[in-house]
């Protein structure tokens, strides 16, 4: 059965009945230096690997893969490498999947010392780690962590650990947990969202969640420390700047899951982002992070969420479905607009926003259909404002199979 507006991520997740995500968990700091001292020797592989990887396309006309890589690291670990050989060949692996990806033939060597040394990383593969009594063994050693997430729990799989910018470790791995049954919502209403430029978030019940501005208060201190060149200073500020951005985000999306009973997203475009000159990375990072803790809290607490796709929906009226909104770039700056057809007057992104939360709604009662569970999309759809005048799910549900 085809699901129009589904994204693929969803339809998978859908249909293997668990959920795969990252988590990333702080590792205590007396296992630093262990980390430091093995982080230099994964950058000694990786240069190898780099350094191969160019003679062989000097030498043959290709590129290496990470097949041939691991034939010549092999053994490495049996002569005075300490690290796993499975790290060895998930950094072999990462290397060749970086090229491909970056499609270059050289990638950044990386430094172990001086002021331009490459951030500590050290792969690992599923095989390599394990979790024992609230300690993450790895090769042989019992690392200690500030476990929030209960990695009991969860089915480990690969991962990495990696530092940050203040000298802090975080493993950051795959984790799979089984689905629980899919539940009725608790809560019988429902809500869409537009994540945007101007707002981070626009909610089709009308309310606006403002793009935080996180840093406005640590601006003057953040400005002496960069011209007093205190470097830890500076790493301390931003670091604080990217906790509040995160802890932000968590508040948004628990209340969000809490409050509702099925909540749809729309898969913001890069051509939304294309539009912009803003910080494209800080967008689209809030942006991936507030879905990816949508999916998986929604998840936890039975809740129906789902990707939904966004093209028109600034341009279609979510009252009667005529195609008549701001269009393009030139239609940006428009913040508010009369349907021509039906005269409702519609803010942009609250009108895209209620045109998502519509789409949703026809995809899950296209679902519930399947499962023969309308009951519960009539008690998603008990809306007042749906209930009006044909709640516009005439013309907008075209091509979804109802
Ligand atoms: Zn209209």
């Amino acid at each position: 059965m085809p699901r129009p507006f589904a994204s693929n991520s969803a339809q998978r997740q859908l249909a293997l009945g668990v959920t795969t995500r990252v988590l990333r968990i702080r590792i205590k700091d007396k296992h630093a230096s262990l980390l430091n001292r093995q982080s230099i020797e994964v950058n000694q592989v990786w240069n190898f690997c780099q350094d191969s990887s160019l003679q062989i396309l000097a030498r043959e006309q290709r590129f290496c893969t990470a097949y041939d890589l691991d034939k010549l690291t092999a053994g490495a670990t049996k002569e005075g490498l300490s690290l796993h050989s499975q790290t060895v060949q998930a950094i072999s692996a990462e290397y060749c999947t970086r090229r491909r990806q970056f499609n270059r033939a050289k990638l950044r060597w990386r430094v172990s010392r001086g002021t331009r040394r490459s951030l500590g990383w050290i792969p690992f593969k599923a095989v390599a780690i394990s979790y024992r009594n609230g300690q993450l063994h790895y090769q042989g050693r019992a690392l200690s962590l500030w476990d929030s997430f209960g990695l009991a729990g969860y089915k480990l799989r690969g991962g990495n650990f990696s530092e940050d910018a203040r000298g802090r470790w975080y493993v950051n791995i795959t984790v799979d947990k089984a689905k629980p049954s899919a539940a009725v919502p608790q809560m019988a209403n429902s809500v869409g969202i537009d994540l945007g430029l101007k707002e981070l978030a626009a909610l089709s019940t009308g309310a606006k969640v403002e793009a935080e501005q996180f840093y406005r208060d640590l601006e003057p201190a953040l400005a002496v420390a960069q011209r007093a060149g205190k470097k830890d200073r500076v790493k301390a500020l931003h670091a604080k700047i990217a906790n509040r951005r995160k802890d932000h985000l968590h508040k948004l999306s628990t209340s969000l899951v809490r409050q509702h009973g099925a909540i749809f997203v729309g898969d913001v475009s890069s051509s939304k982002l294309a539009k912009t000159r803003m910080a494209k990375s800080v967008l689209d990072a809030g942006w991936s992070s507030l879905k990816t803790q949508l999916l998986y809290k929604g998840d936890d607490a039975g809740r129906w969420v789902r990707i939904i796709s966004e093209s028109y929906s600034t341009q279609d009226c979510s009252a009667c479905g005529t195609r008549a909104g701001p269009k393009g770039q030139s239609g940006l700056s428009v913040r508010s607009w009369i349907c021509p057809t039906c005269q409702t007057a519609h803010d942009r992104d609250t009108n895209a926003a209620r045109n998502i939360e519509l789409r949703g709604l026809a995809l899950l009662k296209s679902e519930f259909s399947v499962a023969g569970e309308a009951k519960a999309y009539e008690a998603a759809t008990n809306k007042a404002w749906l209930s009006q005048a044909g709640a516009g799910l005439g013309p907008l549900a075209e091509g979804i199979p109802c």
